[in-house]
């Protein structure tokens, strides 16, 4: 049997696609442009999963860490280059 490790991001995002789709009200409240940046993001998450590409940062190409994947499951930079470009 072959084992998936992208398996559960897949899903995260899958989940969280479904959710931004919603009109209820099951998450925050986003502005539509934000929604539409955000699905945006998961599709090309998606093509990075197929690509197997996926978890790399797009920076520094580091594997990025799986906690922060499974929090926002369609980052494309780790949280180090994210927290040095923010600042
Ligand atoms: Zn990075």
């Amino acid at each position: 049997m072959e084992v998936d490790l992208t398996g559960e991001f897949r899903k995260a995002l899958i989940r969280l696609r479904s959710r931004l789709n919603e009109p209820a009200t099951s998450i925050r409240p986003m502005p539509a442009s934000r929604r539409r940046a955000i699905t945006g993001q998961i599709e090309s998450a998606f093509q990075r999963l197929d690509e197997g590409t996926y978890g790399i940062c797009r920076n520094c190409l580091l594997i990025m860490p799986r906690g922060q994947l499974l929090m926002q499951p369609y980052a494309e930079v780790c949280t180090d280059c994210r927290s040095r470009k923010a600042a």
